[in-house]
């Protein structure tokens, strides 16, 4: 059941020319989307009272006299106050290339400048839309570390240290797991050596069953509880229902080993890292 995307097109402000705005409204209705246009000279309150009365999942407003500072944020503002920070706000008209950083903090997720084609603006919210529409998350950034199993640290470091020429990053003991770790890095990744620290570790276990070598393999993420919400909502398992708290105080959580066919894959969202939904 795939529905229409919704627009509401908004032109805040002063300015008495929709032509732009008319146009990109067309534009978007001729590439299957339901439009709504508001009409000239709309206060901030009225355009989100339209949006949220519509049901739109886009909000696009257009604005040439200037004030695009004050009447795009306060737009994002109000949205927040209705909470319906969903709807994805983005913007065009005349705006100068200095102010788009400012408005992109603000929440105004794209600026479109005078003369971007008006199929960068349909491509722009089919590829947002994607995600809104099939609740999609965003795939995993990078491996952030492969973990690899070992009797003993101490023996297994020279061969990537001195023969690999790999930089150790630090040693850390993770006394949640029984384990003490040492991170090397690799590029934008990094090899963990995992030790247990006692014999009920599970990577004594690990290592008892099937030798030292290849213990799991962690997959950056932003947004680890909404991920593991969604695997549980597609009915893979995970090990833990919350996300704990790993080394360099990384939240991680680990999917059982079978639904990745025999490969334990761990959550891993560096401390700091997590967006709020909204943000970029
Ligand atoms: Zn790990």
């Amino acid at each position: 059941m795939k529905q229409k995307i919704r627009v509401l097109i908004g032109k805040p402000g002063l300015d008495g020319h929709d032509r732009g705005a008319l146009i990109i409204a067309q534009a978007l209705r001729d590439a299957g989307m339901e439009v709504v246009y508001t009409g000239l000279r709309q206060t901030p309150a009225q355009i989100v009272h339209a949006a949220i009365q519509e049901d739109v999942d886009f909000i696009g407003l257009s604005c040439l006299s200037g004030a695009h500072n004050e009447l795009f944020p306060e737009i994002v503002r109000l949205l927040k106050e209705q909470q319906a920070e969903d709807i994805i706000v983005f913007g065009g008209g005349v705006i100068p290339q200095e102010d788009i950083p400012f408005l992109k903090e603000q929440g105004i997720r794209e600026i479109f400048t005078p003369g971007t084609p008006t199929q960068a603006a349909i491509d722009y919210i089919r590829q947002q839309a994607r995600p809104k529409q099939e609740n999609w998350l965003e795939p995993p950034k990078k491996i952030a570390h492969i973990g690899i199993a070992v009797h003993s640290i101490d023996q297994a470091l020279p061969f990537y240290t001195e023969h690999l020429g790999l930089r150790l990053e630090g040693r850390e003991k993770v006394e949640s797991e029984q384990v003490e770790v040492a991170f090397l890095r690799i590029g934008e990744s990094r090899i963990e050596l995992l030790e247990a620290l006692a014999p009920q570790s599970s990577i004594a276990t690990f290592i008892e069953k099937r030798g030292q070598g290849i213990h799991h393999i962690a997959l950056e993420v932003d947004d680890i509880v909404e991920r593991m919400n969604t695997l549980h909502e597609h009915g893979i398992r995970l090990l833990q229902e919350q996300p704990k708290i790993g080394a360099h105080e990384a939240q991680i959580a680990f999917i059982h080993p079978r639904e990745a066919h025999g490969v334990l894959v761990e959550l891993c969202q560096p401390k700091d890292s997590g967006v709020a939904k909204n943000d970029e």
